[in-house]
């Protein structure tokens, strides 16, 4: 007997002329995650099996941070023998047993049809097995403590009790590429996962205003970029274009109620220069409509017009303990809270415009060397490699 994990995915079997891509970008994403090499994962039609050499249960837990993944077990491998079957599952329901068992039910699949016996003859004659070697034990089929699951294919025969739940979506990468706009608050960490979980491959710009935000926010970022990149199966690189000078600039020829709206402006802007260069089809924010003054629809266009790229705020129309939840179960919640203040709060106007008229805003814009202020802060971008275990890896340092 030997073991393996069984590793179960659904959205992505039934996309049709797509599917091929879909396994392939799961399977490599997988093998990033784990660490498992070629020989170790093995594809066949439906499934995806993992023989690994290490702990299996510790490769489910990485698993369930993989989107794709709809669900997975830890499976006894045994030839095409019925007695085999039977002694294989006989030990799985004594495991079941152990942890207090009573009922249980054979379920059995039969995809290799040179099997001899149909799925029901495997049900019937794997069920005597276990009550004669169990009489503890009954038969349920209704309600059983324990369902043993026993999937005949053509590599093996594959047994099972428990399916860990994946968290679903599609594999990362199948969908394109965003940059998102990632501050150090709860919102944009969750709206980036959210993105990933529809297959799209994450990357991040934070806007970074030092002397005012000190050293800390900026780690505070790097530490969700940690997270991020963990659910995105490989380097998540974040952008750090400085911000001082555009919200000194803005600061001194805006009044303070539009000021959020400007700053947000010039944040579009350079984000939209830096997903040109590094070839992002859309960006992406943590915005909800109405959840703060500043987010009104009339806000939200104003900052689109400055781009012409698409703007994906995949939690538009969330509310904040639905936010909160979600962040908390991607891990980046306890991040986020820390203290650490971000750009936005130390220039936030006490009374924010929530009506953004354009004209106004673009006039104001009128007295500022626009294309200039973008340009000082691409040519002073930080950019970092983030990976899971590396919380920063410098690629490139500052130009000037
Ligand atoms: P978050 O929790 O994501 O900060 P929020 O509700 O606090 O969101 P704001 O702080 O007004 O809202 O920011 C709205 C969006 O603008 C954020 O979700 C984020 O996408 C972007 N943003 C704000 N500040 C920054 C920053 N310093 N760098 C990059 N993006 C930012
Ligand atoms: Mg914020």
């Amino acid at each position: 007997m030997t073991h393996a994990i069984l590793i179960r995915y659904d959205e992505i079997g039934i996309k049709g002329k797509n599917r091929p891509e879909f396994v392939r970008r799961l399977v490599e994403n997988i093998r990033r995650a784990t660490g498992l090499s070629k020989e170790e994962v093995q594809v066949e039609w439906g499934r995806i099996y993992l023989h690994p050499s290490g702990d299996p249960q510790k490769l489910c837990d990485r698993l369930a941070a993989v989107f794709g993944v709809k669900s997975c077990s830890v499976a006894l491998v045994v030839p095409h023998e019925l007695e085999r079957i039977c002694e294989a599952a006989v030990e799985l329901a004594r495991r079941a047993v152990a942890r207090g068992a009573r009922t249980f039910k054979i379920e059995a699949r039969r995809s290799f049809k040179a099997f001899p016996m149909t799925s029901m003859e495997i049900n019937r004659a794997v069920g005597r097995a276990v009550l004669h070697a169990l009489p503890e034990l009954r038969v349920d089929v209704h309600a059983p403590d324990v369902t043993i699951e026993v999937e005949v294919r053509s590599e093996g025969v594959f047994l099972c009790t428990e399916r860990i739940a994946g968290p679903g979506g599609l594999p990362v990468g199948v969908a394109g590429r965003a940059l998102l706009l990632l501050s150090g608050g709860i919102d944009s960490p969750v709206a980036g996962w959210m993105l990933m979980k529809r297959g799209v491959a994450v990357d991040a710009v934070y806007f970074h205003s030092p002397p005012y935000v000190g050293e800390k926010a900026k780690e505070k970022v790097l530490e969700l970029g940690r997270i991020l990149a963990r659910w995105r199966a490989d380097a998540l690189t974040l952008y750090v274009p400085p911000f001082t000078e555009i919200q000194v600039e803005v600061s001194r020829v805006a009044p303070p109620p539009l000021w959020t709206i400007l700053f947000r402006r010039f944040m579009h802007r350079v984000a939209e220069r830096i997903a040109e260069q590094y070839g992002y089809g859309a960006l992406a924010t943590g915005e909800s409509l109405g959840q703060v003054a500043s987010q009104t629809m009339e806000n939200l266009a104003c900052v689109d017009a400055v781009t012409r790229r698409l703007v994906l705020r995949p939690l538009i129309g969330l509310d904040k303990a639905e936010i909160v939840r979600l962040a908390r179960a991607i891990g980046t919640y306890e991040v986020s809270i820390l203290p650490y203040e971000d750009c936005c709060v130390l220039f936030a106007p006490r009374h924010p415009e929530t009506h953004a008229r354009r004209e106004r805003v673009e006039a104001l814009e009128a007295r500022l060397d626009v294309p200039r202020l973008v340009e000082s802060a691409l040519e002073r971008l930080e950019i970092f490699s983030v990976t899971e275990r590396d919380v920063s890896a410098v690629v490139a340092s500052p130009s000037t």
